[in-house]
């Protein structure tokens, strides 16, 4: 059990809600919000990941009436890794909880989450018990789980959302590792081993629509399994192998006048297919880690509330506002 005082109920807590075109859902989740955290020391940081629709103006709006609410805009779409990753970075309060702004989580389940924490806990992440998307995603997300933890054998919380209440040094610690393959839910478990995961209600979407498509949660898997496992490019490269010495004895095998040409050619064409699929793992692989080198910049910041970084904004055309010095 932690001491008490370290309690995100007694310490204060920053919201961190990633925004990309979510109008609609600003003003609803900030009620909800309040209603439910609204006795805490609070801090709740919108991050608007370049909404073309309202939703900045939305968030203003909040921010102009209420002290509590600050908020970092993008200068255009990068993300959610990037949007969740610049409120992380500028939270004042020691805890976060991460929620998304279509309420898909209740901010009510964030209780179980601080419940939870206390018990000496760095990170809680929640897990769905009823998960409330279509079925596609669902069994994508048990595909993307099952290859990530099974196959690369890469440390996951199981079942873990962004629905979550993490350290701020922890989570600050991960965001400026300005890590490659930036993957917060693979990275906790890296910095430490007090994680946990807990089960929580889900909602599905009533206003707007989901903003992550198939592509874009396919790509992100891609690099999950290649910037945290070796494992698919020593596949590959097996794979390669093994069909080189299969095209090496069908040719011994023409030549000994066993099988036809077609097979031969067939089985060229397959070994191409292995060697380029390799090389693109591996390319792919190198890209992603990049040499070592931290990835230079995972976002670009238009206008905030908060006293941002130098280096986060793009000074062309900032509208630096400094609200605290
Ligand atoms: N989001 C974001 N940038 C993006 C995509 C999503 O900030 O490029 C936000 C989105 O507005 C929402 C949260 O991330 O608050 C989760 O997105 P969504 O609800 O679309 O994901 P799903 O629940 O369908 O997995
Ligand atoms: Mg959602």
């Amino acid at each position: 059990m932690t001491d008490a005082a370290e309690s995100p109920a007694r310490t204060g807590l920053t919201v961190v809600i990633p925004c990309y075109n979510e109008a609609d859902n600003i003003q609803p989740s900030y009620r909800e919000i309040l209603a439910e955290l609204g006795t805490l020391d609070l801090e709740i940081i919108y991050v608007d990941d370049g909404s073309t629709d309202g939703t900045l103006e939305a968030i203003r709006r909040i921010a102009e009436s209420d002290p509590r609410v600050q908020y970092i805009s993008f200068t255009r779409n990068f993300g959610f890794e990037a949007a969740f990753s610049a409120g992380y970075r500028y939270a004042s309060r020691p805890w976060i909880l991460h929620i998304d702004a279509d309420q898909q989580f209740p901010a009510a389940e964030a209780w179980v989450l601080i419940e939870a924490a206390e018990h000496g806990h760095d990170a809680v992440f929640g897990v769905r018990t009823n998960r409330q998307d279509p079925r596609l995603r669902r069994w994508g997300t048990a595909a993307f789980h099952y290859i990530g933890r099974r196959i690369l054998r890469i440390e996951i919380p199981r079942g873990a959302t962004a629905f979550r209440l993490v350290r701020s040094d922890l989570a600050r610690e991960i965001v400026d590792l300005r890590l490659p393959t930036p993957y917060f839910l693979a990275t906790v478990p890296r910095l430490t081993n007090r994680y946990t995961t807990v089960p929580v209600r889900h909602r599905p979407r009533t206003r707007g629509e989901s903003k992550v498509g198939f592509g874009f949660l396919s790509a992100h898997a891609v690099e999950l399994f290649v910037g945290f496992s070796s494992r698919p490019t020593t596949a590959a490269s097996i794979g390669t192998l093994l069909s080189g010495l299969l095209a090496l004895l069908l040719t011994a095998a023409s030549a000994a006048g066993l099988v036809g040409g077609h097979a031969i050619a067939a089985m060229l064409l397959l070994l191409l297919a292995v060697v380029l699929f390799t090389l693109s793992l591996t390319v792919r692989h190198l890209v992603v880690l990049g040499g070592a080198q931290a990835r230079p910049r995972q976002f670009y910041i238009r206008e905030s509330t908060l006293p941002v970084r130098d280096d986060d904004r793009l000074c062309v055309t900032s509208r630096f506002l400094g609200a605290t010095p």
